[in-house]
């Protein structure tokens, strides 16, 4: 090994790699991808794998805890992952536009990728509940929005119906190259730590990221590039939990949008992934969520959205099953500026308002 390779294996991803070409050039040996693929790319991938030392001392018995962040892909989420490959791929194809349902950040990241590949993108969302930073996305890509009085899984049937009827290509996780793009994921982590984690815990809504990321694995483990597999761990909100449940549910509540889903299209690669795994599945409530959001964001620095802190919910509610030693990476799925309003709502910040600008005051206040 090089030097330069030594470093990279003790510092993991390549993020400070200016020349970083994005996923699909880095892990194309991987990829059903060919020369005469067109390559629409924002540069994703390559995101930070970070020690989370407070969690892990929440966690204790020296096990330690990583953050895939995700949230700092280009559209802010790990659509971007399978956003580059799906809409590679239709423009390969031909395709002149593309359709989604989505509860913010597929639509986000469909519409960037598409649009700058030269396609038309339609995102189809439930009215009333896409937080703010997420239909913002969609309008500045140019998407055209079509909001629904209804939730996720009716968009879902409908732009599944539309795809199959009219010359138009749908790229939410049932579209195969989404998952293809998103198992890189599980790539950087073990390029990262050499080897596979202990465990895995990653938040589910349609559950693809959790089918990518047990797929990233297994042809890791079999190229030898790993010794072993991860136990893949996957959490819901109480109220949006139809795989914990084994059941569907007809009208999913959480305060984490991006997981309220009833009736997730990835059901049967799921529960595959946490069988073959000897993982398991686990909801946690809206105020585990919550507290686990403010632990990150006021103990390791790192903003998130509700529904990528599930993952972190999820470690410390089932801390005493992991042994002692082991390492665990948790997924954050995404940026927390997606969703203001959570964080407006949600914090123990000190706010002084409406105070006098001279400098005794402020020194006051500040308790000097
Ligand atoms: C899409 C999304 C999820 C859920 O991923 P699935 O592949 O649908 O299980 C979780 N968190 C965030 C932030 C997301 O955007």
């Amino acid at each position: 090994m090089s030097i330069r390779q030594k470093l990279f294996h003790r510092f993991g991803s390549r993020k400070k790699d200016p020349n970083w070409p994005g996923l699909i050039e880095a892990y194309k040996a991987w990829l059903p991808v060919s020369e005469s693929t067109p390559i629409i790319t924002l540069k994703e991938g390559a995101t930070p794998l970070l020690e989370a030392k407070a969690v892990s001392k929440r966690v204790g018995r020296n096990i330690k805890v990583f953050l895939k962040y995700d949230g700092l892909n280009p559209t802010g989420s790990f659509k971007d992952r399978g956003m580059t490959m799906a809409i590679s791929k239709a423009k390969e194809a031909g395709c002149k536009a593309v359709i989604c349902a989505s509860t913010g950040n597929t639509s986000a990241s469909a519409a960037a990728y598409a649009r700058r590949g030269g396609m038309r993108a339609f995102v189809l969302i439930p009215d009333g509940y896409v937080a703010q930073g997420k239909l913002a996305q969609a309008l500045i890509y140019g998407a055209e929005v079509l909001a629904i009085k209804g939730n996720f899984d009716e968009a879902l049937e409908i732009v599944n119906e539309i795809s199959n009827q009219y010359p138009i290509t749908l790229v939410n996780s049932v579209n195969p190259f989404r998952l293809e793009g998103q198992k890189t994921a599980a790539f950087e982590i073990i390029d990262s730590l050499g080897n596979a984690p202990d465990w895995l815990c990653i938040p589910m809504g349609n559950a693809g990221n959790i089918s990518a990321y047990w797929m990233g694995f297994q042809e890791y483990f079999k190229a030898g590039k790993s010794n072993k597999l991860p136990k893949m761990m996957g959490f819901q909100a109480s109220g949006s939990a139809p795989l914990v449940n084994n059941t569907i549910i007809k009208n999913p509540e959480t305060i984490a949008t991006a997981i309220r889903i009833g009736n997730p299209v990835n059901r049967e690669k799921a529960v595959n992934a946490k069988n073959k795994s000897n993982g398991s599945f686990l909801d946690v409530t809206d105020e585990e969520i919550i507290k686990a959001y403010k632990i990150l964001g006021s103990e390791e620095g790192i903003f998130c959205e509700p529904a990528s802190a599930a993952s972190v919910a999820g470690l410390l509610k089932t801390k005493q099953d992991i042994p002692s030693n082991s390492k665990v990476v948790c997924v954050l799925t995404g940026n927390g500026l997606k969703d203001p309003d959570c964080a407006l709502k949600n914090n123990e910040a000190l706010f002084h308002s409406n105070l006098e600008p001279n400098m005794k005051t402020i020194a006051q206040v500040m308790g000097f």
